[in-house]
């Protein structure tokens, strides 16, 4: 079975090609360029690139998978969540080919593709838990089965990567500020004392108290003409952001009995994250099998929405086209 999968949800263009579960390209075009000088990606921007791009994403990745366009069995898109005009081109780019040439349709949820990143890997053991940390969202999953998802808890207001970017933003750090604060992070001591947030009994996350800590540090410390170095401040923030995903993990595996975690989404790819959850599984939780996406697979990409969506394919038997009115919902748990 050959899928052609599409991903434009957010400022990636990504075009995969898989044989079964076998990866045979992933082409990424990355915008981060143009919006950087934003601080932040502009939607009408993107949708625009989007447009500029796609066919060339396509060309490129049935060249490197050496295939042609008649040898495609199913055409998988991502349905949302993301930016509307975003989506919008990748699945007009999706149903295009699709009615060329005569393929079905699969659309998937960009957070379940998120997770599938991790099956590129390794295969999953059921019941398991999902930590999807990225720029939109910060939630468990809980999976008890193939492509059955539960949200146990989630951000009640920021997101752990929107955070993230907020902070590089004040440090005048550029976008996406993720990756260059987890970098300065390395560099510097956490000397400034922050608040760890939510720290509750439930499973949910609150960022933006966080985010007002740092951004208030940081005022106060220029206001008092204190020097400080970005370095530390980046070690602070990360040390808290990173804590308080730990302890809230280690909360929900007390309680729900899994037989792994998977981490998944851009901040997925952190660093501190993902040391802090394998000390975490090596001294608490020998019996679950911890699952990282590699870290090329850990922003947007289309291979994981192919993964995903190989699995879909095989759960619907009858290989019928998916109905896409009927999925006409962004929520995960009705996936
Ligand atoms: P996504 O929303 O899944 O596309 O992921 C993008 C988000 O991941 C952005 O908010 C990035 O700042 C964040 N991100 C990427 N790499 C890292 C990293 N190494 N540490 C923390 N956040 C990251
Ligand atoms: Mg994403």
């Amino acid at each position: 079975m050959i899928i052609l999968a599409i991903e434009s949800s957010c400022d990636d263009t990504s075009v995969a090609i898989l044989q079964d579960k076998k990866l045979l390209a992933n082409v990424v075009s990355s915008q981060v360029a143009f919006h950087n000088k934003y601080g932040g990606v502009m939607p009408e921007l993107a949708s625009r690139l989007h447009v500029e791009k796609i066919t060339y994403v396509i060309k490129e990745a049935i060249a490197t998978a050496k295939i042609s366009l008649e040898e495609v069995d199913y055409i998988a898109f991502t349905q949302g969540p993301g930016l509307i005009g975003s989506l919008h081109v990748g699945m007009q780019a999706a149903k295009t080919l699709a009615l060329l040439y005569e393929k079905p349709l699969v659309p998937i949820h960009h957070l379940a593709g998120h997770i599938y990143a991790n099956r590129l890997n390794q295969e999953f053991q059921f019941p398991m838990l999902a930590l999807v940390v990225s720029g939109g969202h910060t939630e468990f999953v809980y999976m008890e089965n193939e492509l059955k998802f539960k949200i146990i808890g989630s951000t009640l207001d920021d997101a752990v990567g929107e955070a993230y970017d907020k902070v590089a933003r004040v440090l005048d750090l550029g976008y996406p500020g993720g990756p260059i604060i987890d970098k300065l992070a390395h560099q510097g001591n956490p000397i400034y004392p922050l608040p760890l947030p939510k720290n509750d009994r439930s499973f949910d996350f609150s960022y933006s108290g966080l985010k007002s800590a740092v951004i208030n540090l940081i005022h106060k410390l220029e206001q008092r003409h204190e020097s400080y170095k970005k370095e530390d401040i980046a070690a602070s923030f990360q040390k808290v952001a990173t804590d308080i995903l730990i302890q809230k993990t280690e909360r929900v595996l007390k309680q729900i009995p899994v037989r792994m975690i998977a981490i998944a989404g851009g901040v997925a790819a952190n660093q501190a994250l993902r040391e802090k959850m394998q000390n975490l599984i090596d001294k608490k939780f020998k019996n679950v099998a911890l699952s990282v996406p590699s870290l090329s697979l850990c922003g947007d990409n289309a291979a994981m929405i192919g993964m995903c969506a190989y699995y879909r394919i095989l759960q619907n038997h009858d290989n019928a086209p998916l109905d896409i009115s009927a999925l006409a919902t962004y929520s995960i748990e009705k996936f």
